[in-house]
C-alpha cells in the first residue's frame, strides 16, 4: 500500500485507438498494477475511471499521471502527454535493456523504432494510413470466420506458411476494404478458412516489414502492442524480415509503462 503523501507512485495511461491501457508504478519504477479496457470510445471517461480505480485500490493520495496514445490530450488529469514512439521506446528499454529496435502493432497503426545505445529514439517509421498493415485487419478477418483475435494464431497453428504448394493464396490489397473483399473472394473460391487466415497474416507482415526496412531495424528487436500476442504474425514478420523477434514483457502495456516512467 502506498503512503498517503507519496506522490512518486506514478500512473501511465495509453489511450489507444482501440483499447485503453493503464500502468501503476512504485517509486522505484516497478510495475504494481495494470488495467486494460478493450474499447476506448470515450477516452476522457476511461482515463478518469482508470486513475480512480488505481487510486482507490492502492490507497494513493495524489499519484502523478502521464498519458500517451491517440486520445492522450483528453486525459485532463495528466501532467504530461508524450508521443507513443517515445513511450514504447522507454517502456521496452526499461523491461529489456538490450533492446535496439521495437515493432509496435496496435489496432489502427504500426510503428517501427530503432534505438541508440542509450535507448534514445534514433529513427522511427509509422503507418496509420493503411489499416491492412495493422490489427484492424486481424479484427475484421477474425469476425468473418467467427473467431476472436485471441483465437486466430492457434487456428493457423502459429504458422503463417501455406500448407498448399507455392503459397498460392495471397492478399495483395493495401487498403483493408479491398483486402476484405479479396478475403471474401478467396472464401468464395473454396479456399479453406485456415489458408485464407494465413494469407491475412502474410499480407499484414508484408506491410509491416516496410517500416522495419525504413528504420534499418536491428536485433534485439522487441514486439509490442496488442498484436504481439499473435504468434502467427510474429513468425510471418520473422520470415519476411530475417530478424529474430522477441515478444516484449507486458507487450500491450509497454507504451503506458513508458509514459509513467517519464514522470
Ligand atoms: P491501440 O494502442 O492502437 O489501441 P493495442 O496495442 O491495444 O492498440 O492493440 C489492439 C489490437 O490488439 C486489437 O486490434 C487486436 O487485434 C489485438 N489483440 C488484442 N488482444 C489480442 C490477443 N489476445 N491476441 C491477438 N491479438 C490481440
Amino acid at each position: 500500500m502506498a503512503n498517503e503523501t507519496d506522490s512518486r507512485w506514478r500512473i501511465g495511461l495509453d489511450l489507444g485507438s482501440t483499447s485503453a491501457k493503464g500502468v501503476l508504478i512504485d517509486p522505484e519504477g516497478a510495475i504494481v498494477a495494470m488495467k486494460l479496457e478493450q474499447a476506448n470510445t470515450a477516452p476522457a471517461e476511461t482515463a478518469d475511471r482508470m486513475v480512480a480505480a488505481f487510486t482507490n485500490e492502492h490507497n494513493l493520495s495524489s499519484p502523478s499521471v502521464a498519458a500517451t496514445g491517440y486520445g492522450r490530450s483528453l486525459a485532463g488529469m495528466a501532467v504530461r502527454t508524450i508521443t507513443e514512439i517515445s513511450c514504447h521506446a522507454r517502456g521496452v528499454r526499461a523491461m529489456h535493456p538490450d533492446a535496439r529496435s521495437v515493432i509496435d502493432i496496435g489496432g489502427q497503426d504500426a510503428k517501427a523504432i530503432r534505438l541508440d545505445a542509450n535507448g534514445g529514439v534514433e529513427d522511427f517509421a509509422m503507418n496509420d494510413r493503411c489499416a491492412a498493415g495493422t490489427g484492424c485487419f486481424l479484427d475484421v478477418a477474425a469476425k468473418k470466420f467467427n473467431l476472436t483475435v485471441a483465437e486466430l494464431s492457434a487456428f493457423c497453428d502459429h504458422n503463417p506458411l501455406s500448407e498448399s504448394a507455392g503459397n498460392s493464396f495471397e492478399i495483395s490489397s493495401t487498403c483493408v476494404v479491398f483486402a476484405e473483399s479479396e478475403l471474401i473472394g478467396l472464401t468464395a473460391k473454396g479456399t479453406p478458412p485456415k489458408e485464407s487466415l494465413k494469407a491475412v497474416h502474410r499480407a499484414i507482415a508484408r506491410r509491416v516489414i516496410l517500416l522495419l526496412k525504413q528504420v534499418s531495424a536491428v536485433e534485439p528487436l522487441y514486439f509490442t502492442g496488442g498484436v504481439a500476442a499473435n504468434g502467427t504474425l510474429r513468425h510471418a514478420l520473422e520470415k519476411e524480415s530475417g530478424l529474430a523477434i522477441r515478444v516484449a514483457d507486458h507487450a500491450q502495456f509497454a507504451g503506458a509503462l513508458g509514459a509513467a516512467l517519464f514522470l
